[in-house]
């Protein structure tokens, strides 16, 4: 077993993914999908000149000179409410009541708000007035949002590889795209393995513990974004083992992860069902916690499997799978936020790449971080009191107290 830095390790997995095929969807459905195609502006938003404010649409050489003392007097053509498509057209010494999002009629290059002039009747219903009395004068352009000034008709807006969010589903509706190309969520199996475990429900026992990995890590698949099939525990020998791989394979699946009996003096059952029916590594990580990791593959689908200590497979699933999951569904972009932070207190290593569990406050502009207790890989309440990794790199004995290192927040 050869000793992996943890890029080396994680570039090893990354090179075995790709993407999964794609389906067209309706894109109401696609709230935290991958887009699988750019999407190009099929018209230029806005797609008309409109007003910004409600008021009344002008030529502002009308009203160039005006003031509270010395205010223009305009003739009202028109009213212009949002959806109206006016036929009319401004000349010298005319005014068009006109409200926000409505198209701004020719000849008109300006909007004066409607607290600018002497009519202050915005109650809904109101009539417009047959002239009014602009107190202040405005710019060429102003108050108008011209066609095209948000984006122009072909620019691509959304590319390949984007994980949606809310507002590109809002820009999807605003040019038309009721269906749209996304990759289908990846699909992974997951099972913990140790015959000391027992179901949530299960009063405890001497020797036994509940089972843990197998919450936290369908919860963080799913928030990676893939689809989760739990499959449950698997006890220490081979029948059990391998009637849950063959259950992922059933599930057709495009990972199969598993937690626990990959470390040394571990009952490595797991290793010896997955050879006979495909292949495996134990590979060593020059990182903690988590040093021991396998990956293989069972059927033809990759497996990894991760320690079995809640706090590594949490470690281990965020440094290796989240990876995974986000090639297999065809993002260029998610992940970790990483972030700079300054360490409260100084933190001693032992030169392997380290992922600490700590708690990241803002004290005086700054992003402080302090250890969350004890950073045993078995504490899973000091990964709960946290909000972020520390990453200290490999090489690195001790950062003394101020000194600023990468960390995710989780
Ligand atoms: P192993 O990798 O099998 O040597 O397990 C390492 C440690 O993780 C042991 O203390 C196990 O009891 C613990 N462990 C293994 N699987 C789980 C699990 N699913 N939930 C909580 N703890 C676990
Ligand atoms: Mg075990």
């Amino acid at each position: 077993m050869s000793l992996l830095s943890v890029d080396e390790a994680r570039a090893r997995i990354l090179s075995h993914f790709q993407a999964v095929e794609t389906e067209t969807l309706p894109f109401v459905e696609c709230a935290t999908r991958v887009l699988a195609e750019d999407i190009a502006a099929t018209t230029e938003l806005p797609p008309f000149d409109n007003s910004s404010m409600d008021g009344f649409a002008i030529r502002a050489a009308d009203v160039a000179n005006a003031t509270d003392t010395s205010p223009r007097s305009l003739r009202v053509i028109a009213d212009i409410p949002a959806g109206a498509s006016p036929t009319i057209s401004l000349t010298s010494g005319d005014a068009a009541r006109i409200m926000t999002g409505a198209p701004v009629p020719d000849g008109a290059d300006a909007v004066v708000p409607v607290e600018n002039t002497d009519f202050n009747n915005r109650d809904a219903g109101s009539v417009a007035p047959e002239s009014v009395m602009i107190n202040k004068s405005v710019h060429h352009g102003e108050n108008i949002r011209p066609r095209g000034m948000d984006i122009r008709a072909g620019e691509v807006v959304l590319h390949k590889g984007r994980l949606l969010k809310p507002q590109d589903l809002g820009l999807l509706a605003m040019l038309g795209y009721a269906n749209i190309s996304v990759y289908r969520k990846a699909r992974v199996a997951l099972f913990s393995s140790g015959n000391e475990l027992l179901e949530v429900g299960a009063p405890l026992e001497s020797g036994k513990i509940r089972d843990s990995n197998s919450y936290t890590l369908a919860a963080l698949i799913e928030e990676a974004g893939a689809e989760v099939s739990r499959l449950g525990v698997a006890k220490d020998d081979r029948e059990s083992v391998k009637s849950l791989l063959d259950k992922a394979v059933d599930h057709n699946v495009d990972l199969i992860l598993s937690s626990a009996g990959v470390s040394v003096g571990a009952f490595d059952f797991v290793k010896e069902v997955i050879e006979a029916n495909g292949k495996m590594d134990f590979w060593r990580v020059n990182m903690r916690p988590g040093k021991p990791l396998a990956f293989g593959e069972y059927k033809n689908i990759p497996f990894i499997g991760l320690p079995g200590n809640p706090v590594s497979a949490f470690v281990g699933f965020e440094v290796f799978v989240r990876g995974v999951i986000g090639t297999l569904n065809g993002m260029y972009n998610g992940g970790r936020r990483k972030v700079r932070v300054r360490c409260a207190e100084q933190i001693d290593s032992d030169g392997r790449e380290s992922y600490l569990r700590a708690q990241v406050n803002e004290e005086d502009g700054a992003l402080v971080a302090h250890l969350t207790g004890h950073q045993g890989s078995g504490n899973l309440h000091s990964l709960v009191q946290a909000n972020a990794l520390l990453i200290i790199p490999a090489g690195v004995k001790c950062v003394p107290a101020g000194q600023e290192v990468n960390a995710w927040l989780i």
